[in-house]
């Protein structure tokens, strides 16, 4: 189990969130132009460090926001910047 610590609500059980995947995907600026395999790769491709990762959480049984934090994924090891805020890191 994971204690997740939500920016606005404290921390709490893994189960009251949503995992959003990788933070810090960019969206391709012009979707139209680029090829199908870089399209593919901004779908479906992910880093999948031994260390520390980015990722989005959405606390959906508590507060329902939106908010990055960096987790290390040998030791689930989690930090929440003090700046975490739904418009600021949502890239995708
Ligand atoms: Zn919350």
């Amino acid at each position: 189990m994971l204690l997740i610590p939500c920016p606005w609500c404290g921390p709490r059980n893994e189960i009251e969130f949503h995992y959003g995947g990788q933070a810090d995907v960019s969206y391709p600026e012009d979707p139209d132009s680029v090829s199908d395999v870089d399209w593919a790769h901004f779908l479906f491709y992910r880093d999948n460090p031994k260390g520390v990762l980015a990722e989005r959480w959405s606390h959906q049984a508590g507060c329902r926001r939106w908010f990055t934090l960096r987790r290390n994924t040998v030791t689930n090891e989690i930090h929440v910047d003090d700046d975490a805020s739904e418009a600021g890191a949502v890239t995708r």
